[in-house]
């Protein structure tokens, strides 16, 4: 309520201020000789006492007070010496000068310059370099321009004497300090504050004419009270007033701005040069050279810097738009000039070509990462030697680049596939091996099979998987195709998405201690957010991952989030350990252990609390291969444990030379344990020999108390099972291990 009050007072203040001013300038209009008590007296005080209540107003509105307090005080300084100025004039002919009245107007300044340094320094907007430089440059221009215009006021005669003459170089002295500062001041802040202060810049503007007219008249001896001079200042101080009034209203940070504007260095550069010709003409002061010559310099460190931001802004854009490791376009900057191409009518028919390097996964996992990516780059350079210029090539991303051609028939695309894969043959030379592979094409022409980027990027992946599927090389889309595997596609094609936006989710199953009934650590089970069809289980999507070369993607985001709840939960559940499951193809790869081992250090974790979980089949391809890994992560202490101990091949003969921590044993020994003594039998020998190897066994599918009891007489160590919890996610984990000991009494 007192806001909506002060509001209106506000308002209304400010209406009868512009009221008064009008009044004011009507009333000089009709002014004869001489003193008039009326207009002179009356209406020109109450005209500047009127903008010294605005800015009283201002001040109570704004948050930012101090800056508003100084300008209402400067303006009230000066409605006082006025009010001083005619009172004293109401008596007498002429007052003397200079009087009481100057002090009140010479107040006007400091109180002004304070008010807008300070209204500078509070302003939320940071000061950048360019600001700071657009501020020095907008200062410095300003007063090479006003050093010229006041210059026959800065060079007084020199008969005039003492306090006099002090005073009377007083005024445009300071006018031309305020009114630089100002423009320092105002082109510095951004958007509505710039915008606003031309009303401040034009007050100060109508002040400093005022005063260069009177100190003129004064010198001539031809002024005198009521002409419309008399208005200049009162015009001045209103506009301040109008200033003030709206920028106390908001304090809203200006917003960004482009720095590479050069309006301002632009135009205090034509100021500049502009003194500096005038120079030529007429004798200018030495101060307007001197400040003529730093604004040339400072514009030109200013553009030096908005042409280094330009460099750099230009170069960042062709960085977004290039592959680093082949120097091809990216797969943004295809998607965008593809899509541009295909949307003007092509002149015969357009093809798009998919490319995908045969046997990629196989050179990076034998040869290293370094070896696959220099293949990719030589492939990148051979591809595109083998086309036109006005062709659109890209790399994709992974092993996969595209390509659009233009102006061409289905059998053109074809030959051009084929020429690619003619390139691609020949054997690269990669780290002193000689290395033969290729590339496999999927193709789809527009418009006929498709007139958008997006239809024809799906058909001709489909027929690129195809023709990859069926080693043919290339393959041409067929409606055919689109009726097998479609679905399989797409999922595969949303898999990549997955991985790029990573939208696995983690659940956590505890690993329970049989014989003190403690948590020993948790198991991180990945599940597939998927945008539509939910959140999946691994069964629904793990082989499509791996059939598509993205299981060491899947790998790493998976250890990576894993890692990161494992260091929140360290500090509440101290011992607490993670297993992370590793598939056969992601435990092939031979820099598997530094990896994990940066992963860890990045986090400050001692390898001890991470335990892997591999199966059998790991094994089988090259059990040399494998035991050298997990000897690798052993000697970081990583603990390695066989997962799914009888389900597949199981052999205990191996179990001892592959140097291992942990065994979990199937849920399909555990289960029939209570039903059939044959397999509890069994199990408890498993569990002799295994200890016998000196390896930790771990029961998985404990579903209820008498498999969990009995195998904790059979001497398990620990159990994992819907008995204990099943999967969680990682909140509800939480909750769970805070809650554990006093749920299941053991
Ligand atoms: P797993 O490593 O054997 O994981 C245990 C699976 O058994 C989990 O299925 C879990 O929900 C289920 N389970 C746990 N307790 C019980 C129980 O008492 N009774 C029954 N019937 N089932 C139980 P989930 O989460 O569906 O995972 C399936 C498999 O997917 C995992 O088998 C693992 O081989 C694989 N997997 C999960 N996450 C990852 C991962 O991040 N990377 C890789 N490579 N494989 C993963
Ligand atoms: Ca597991
Ligand atoms: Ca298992």
């Amino acid at each position: 309520m007192a806001q909506f009050f002060d509001t209106r007072k506000r308002r209304w203040a400010v209406k009868l201020m512009w009221l008064l001013l009008a009044l004011n300038l009507v009333g000089l209009l009709f002014h004869g000789e001489g003193f008039n008590l009326l207009v002179d007296g009356i209406l020109g005080t109450a005209a500047q006492w009127a903008p010294a209540a605005v800015c009283w107003l201002a001040v109570r509105r704004s948050q930012n007070r101090l800056p508003f307090v100084l300008i209402a005080l400067s303006v009230t300084a000066f409605a006082g010496g006025t009010t001083y100025y005619m009172v004293a004039l109401a008596g007498e002919d002429t007052l003397p000068f200079p009087s009481l009245a100057d002090v009140g107007f010479l107040l006007f300044y400091p109180f002004a310059l304070g008010g807008m340094i300070l209204f500078r320094l509070t302003q939320a907007r940071p000061r950048t370099v360019p600001d700071v430089l657009d501020g020095a440059v907008g200062t410095l221009g300003a007063a090479a321009v006003l050093a010229v215009m006041f210059e026959p006021l800065l060079t007084p005669a020199s008969d005039d004497s003492g306090l006099e003459t002090v005073v009377a170089l007083s005024y445009p002295l300071l006018d031309l300090l305020t009114l630089a500062v100002t423009a320092g001041v105002i082109t510095v802040a951004g958007g509505n504050v710039r915008q606003r202060g031309s009303l401040l810049l034009l007050g100060l503007a109508a002040f400093s004419i005022a005063d260069v007219i009177y100190a003129f008249r004064l010198a001539n001896e031809t002024y005198y009270v009521g002409t419309w001079l008399d208005a200049g200042w009162t015009v001045g101080l209103c506009l301040i007033a109008a200033w003030a009034d709206a920028s106390s209203r908001s304090t809203e940070p200006a917003p960004p701005q482009y720095q590479g504007n050069l309006i301002i260095p632009a135009v205090a550069l034509t100021a500049a040069v502009g003194v500096l010709v005038v120079g030529t003409r007429i004798p200018v002061s030495g101060l307007a050279v001197a400040l003529a010559g730093a604004t040339l310099l400072a514009v030109g460190v200013r553009t030096q810097l908005a042409f280094r931001q330009l460099t750099a802004l230009a170069e960042a854009q062709r960085q977004s738009r290039t592959d680093d490791l082949t120097g091809l376009p990216n797969r943004r900057a295809f998607y965008k000039d593809a899509t541009h191409r295909l949307g003007t009518p092509p002149v015969r028919s357009r093809a798009l070509l998919l490319l995908d390097v045969d046997r990629f996964k196989d050179v990076n996992d034998s040869l290293g990462h370094d070896a696959g990516d220099r293949l990719l780059s030589q492939m990148g350079e051979r591809l595109a030697a083998c086309l036109r210029s006005e062709d659109l090539i890209a790399r994709m991303g992974g092993d996969e680049f595209a390509v659009l051609l233009g102006d061409l028939n289905q059998h053109d695309a074809v030959r051009v596939a084929e020429k690619l894969r003619r390139a691609a043959a020949d054997p690269f030379m990669l780290e002193g091996i000689e290395l033969q592979t290729n590339v496999s094409v999927g193709i789809a022409t527009a418009p006929h099979q498709g007139r958008n980027l997006r239809i024809l990027m799906r058909k001709a992946d489909m027929a690129m998987y195809k023709a990859k599927k069926s080693q043919t090389g290339y393959h041409l889309w067929a409606s055919v195709d689109d009726e097998h595997g479609d679905r399989k596609l797409k999922t595969l094609q949303e898999l990549r998405t997955a991985v790029k936006q990573d939208q696995w989710v983690l659940h956590y199953q505890p690993k329970v201690d049989l014989a003190t009934g403690e948590v020993a650590g948790v198991e991180a089970l990945v599940r597939w957010n998927h945008p539509t069809r939910g959140l999946l289980m691994p069964a629904a999507f793990l082989h499509l991952v791996e059939e598509s070369g993205l299981m060491n993607e899947l790998t790493n985001q998976v250890l990576e989030r894993a890692l990161d709840q494992l260091g929140q939960w360290r500090s509440d559940h101290c011992g607490l350990t993670m297993a992370v499951n590793l598939s056969a193809s992601a435990f092939i790869d031979a820099r598997l252990p530094e990896r994990i081992t940066a992963m860890m250090d990045d986090r400050d974790l001692p390898p001890g609390i991470l335990n892997l979980e591999i199966t059998e089949d790991v094994m089988m391809p090259e059990r040399g291969h494998a035991r050298n890994v997990i000897a690798r992560l052993r000697a970081v202490g990583i603990q390695v444990a066989i997962d799914d101990f009888g389900a597949g091949h199981s052999s205990i003969a191996y179990l001892r030379d592959l140097g291992i921590d942990e065994l979990k044993l199937d849920r399909s020994f555990v289960t029939p344990m209570t039903e059939d003594p044959g397999a509890a039998a069994l199990v408890a020998s498993i569990i002799q020999l295994v200890h016998g190897l000196g390896l930790r066994v771990v029961a998985e599918g404990v579903e209820n108390r008498e498999t969990f009891e009995l195998l904790r007489e059979l001497g398990c160590d620990q159990g994992q099972g819907f008995f204990f919890s099943k999967p969680l996610p990682a909140h509800e984990t939480d909750r769970w291990l805070r809650a554990f000991p006093p749920r299941v009494t053991l």
